[in-house]
């Protein structure tokens, strides 16, 4: 009998989609190899295979949601690897993300992890003054020279985990690209097309010369741009966490903000970001005010760099005389699909020499915020990323995502030898401007 027949009643998230990816798994195992976790560890309950296999045992009833479920849910990057290897067609994202929306719904956390869930998914990246605040401490962090004091110190490396963590974090880009907010920007030349820029969450305040960068290579390719002021996060970070009603809030208020300017697309350069972005439809399926309207948000969310390949590229750049690899962000290559926009652009830029890396499309570890809560094996993971990295003897590490920006900074410093990461739009944005 078919898994989708067994399902039981008291699962809220599993909806049809889900139960017909349950069934669709044949059990073959070509998925195993693609994915970071299994290559890590060896275990099959660390595998997509295994991952499905517990899902149908919970789904069913045959199974309770332990903590060791829990804990291989958890461990899982959701970079999606497994459904580009899938001959059969598994959608594995949708259904890691409907098994960790049925853990978040049926366990009780400790009082303080959900007061910090709370603070950080409803009060922090949602909030614009909130982000602004962070901004402000991280900045101060900074300024004050307290983040060199700890790390010359070496204190850092006494603080165990939390020191580990310090490497990783973001820092403040002052002033935030907030200012940039219901401002209109004129194409350089003549219009070609009326896009929208979504500038996300943290992305606002730890990416914002990256943001400027994409407006000016939007402006010099014939796009007016726009930054509509009511945007708001795009709600990824809550629909990997399990938090659907929250991304369904957001997705809302993100599809009243940018849908009414009648835009030719709407445009993000963060890949984790645009997944999410272009799934609004199924977030929204069942919403009737929102339904229609979300298909015909998803249907003009581009990533930057798919919708710059679709043009005829403005070829007036200087040359770039750098070594340039690719590391490809899972979310563009494996959850949109789209692998050879961003080796399109960088082969299109005079000079600049692309080497291609082993592996480009395992995960580096970054993975939204998996990095922070399941450091260990996003470090380990990030190390063997950096050997391919080394490899190619690269001076640049470019990718299309500002999470794995951050993880590769870190890679560069720990495992490299000191690579700069660049998103793909920054180095174009560079052949752009006058040498
Ligand atoms: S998810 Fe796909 S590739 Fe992996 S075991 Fe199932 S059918 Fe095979
Ligand atoms: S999403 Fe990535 S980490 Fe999770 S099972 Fe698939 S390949 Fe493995």
């Amino acid at each position: 009998m078919a898994a989708s027949e067994l399902i039981s009643p008291n699962l809220t998230h599993m909806d049809a989609p889900q139960q017909r990816d349950l069934d669709r798994c044949v059990h073959c195992g070509l998925c195993l190899n693609a994915c970071p976790t299994y290559r890590e560890l060896g275990l099959e309950m660390d595998s997509p295979r295994g991952r499905i296999y517990q899902m149908v045992q919970v789904a069913t009833g045959a199974a309770p949601i332990s903590d060791s479920y829990q804990e291989h849910i958890d461990l899982c990057l959701a970079c999606r690897a497994c459904e580009t290897a899938c001959p059969s067609g598994v959608q594995y994202g949708r259904l890691v993300e409907a098994a960790r929306a049925e853990i978040e719904h049926q366990i009780h956390r400790p009082w303080h992890i959900r007061l910090l869930r709370t603070l950080v998914f409803q009060g922090l990246l949602p909030s614009r003054a909130g982000l602004r605040l962070a901004a402000g401490l991280l900045w101060a962090y900074r300024a004050s020279g307290l983040q060199k004091l700890a790390r010359s110190t070496g204190m850092l490396g006494q603080m165990g985990k939390l020191g580990r963590l310090e490497k990783l974090a973001p820092d403040a880009e002052l002033p935030t690209f907030f200012t940039q907010y219901g401002k209109v920007f004129p194409a350089q030349a003549a219009t070609r097309y009326r896009v929208a820029f979504l500038g996300g969450c943290i992305a606002n305040i730890s990416f914002a010369r990256l943001h400027e960068a994409t407006v000016r290579v939007l402006r010099m390719n014939g796009c007016e741009v726009t930054v509509p002021d009511n945007q708001t996060c795009c709600g990824a970070l809550h629909v990997h966490a399990g938090m659907r009603e929250l991304a369904r809030a957001l997705a809302k208020q993100n599809i009243d903000a940018l849908l009414k300017g009648s835009y030719d697309a709407i445009i993000t350069n963060a890949a984790g970001c645009g997944s999410t972005l272009k799934e609004y439809h199924e977030l929204l399926e069942h919403d009737p005010d929102y339904a229609m309207r979300a298909h015909e948000f998803t249907a003009k969310v581009k990533d930057v760099t798919e919708f710059l390949a679709g043009l005829e590229l403005n070829m007036s750049m200087r040359s770039l005389d750098v070594t340039v690899t690719y590391q490809d962000s899972c979310h563009l290559a494996h959850g949109q699909k789209i692998k050879s926009a961003p080796r399109q652009l960088l082969n299109a830029i005079p000079g600049l020499r692309f080497r291609e890396m082993p592996s480009a499309d395992i995960c580096c570890g970054s993975a939204g915020i998996y990095n922070v809560v399941e450091n260990e094996m996003s470090m380990a993971i990030l190390e063997k990323k950096m050997v391919n990295v080394n490899r190619t003897q690269a001076e640049v590490i470019a990718t299309a995502n500002p999470g794995c920006m951050l993880q590769l900074r870190a890679g560069a410093t720990l495992h490299g030898s000191g690579q700069r990461v660049a998103h793909v739009v920054e180095l174009l944005d560079e052949a752009y401007q006058p040498g």
